[in-house]
């Protein structure tokens, strides 16, 4: 459940969010709170959790929770697809349309649906040629 709508505009919440629209690399939680420590040395990492969780939850932002490793977070709100690189951990948006008719499918089976989240898991270009280099070596 995803109450959307009005959330208090804190200046931490506005760091935040500028740190992530900065961004392309849909980074944890962690790096958020490096860098806004470059403009506010004294927040805590709780203090950026709790700040995330609340933009999350009310829609700002998105909550990428990949299974049991550390949720990453993304300024666009739209839905879009990602890449998951399985090498070197790049996530990446995958400028394709949203698949149309995708979320009325699973309506039609009784189902009401919020939203979608689709990615993909394999080897991203930069990883599949270093493989191609390391195979043509040997
Ligand atoms: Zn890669
Ligand atoms: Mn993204």
């Amino acid at each position: 459940m995803k109450p959307k709508g009005f959330v208090r505009r804190t200046r931490q919440r506005e760091v935040i969010l500028e740190v992530l629209r900065g961004t392309k690399s849909h980074p944890t939680a962690d790096w958020v709170y490096q860098e806004v420590r470059k403009t506010m040395p004294h927040v805590s990492l709780g203090t950026i959790y709790r700040n995330l969780k609340t933009l999350s939850e009310h829609g700002e932002i998105q909550e990428l929770a990949f299974g049991s490793t550390h949720s990453r977070f993304d300024a666009n709100k739209e839905i879009h697809y990602h890449f998951v690189c399985e090498q070197c951990g790049l996530i990446e948006d995958l400028d394709m349309p949203v698949l149309a008719g995708i979320e009325g499918e699973v309506e039609g089976r009784g189902y009401k649906v919020n939203s979608h989240r689709l990615e993909f898991y394999g080897v991203c270009p930069e990883c599949a040629e270093d493989e191609e280099a390391v195979s043509q070596a040997n």
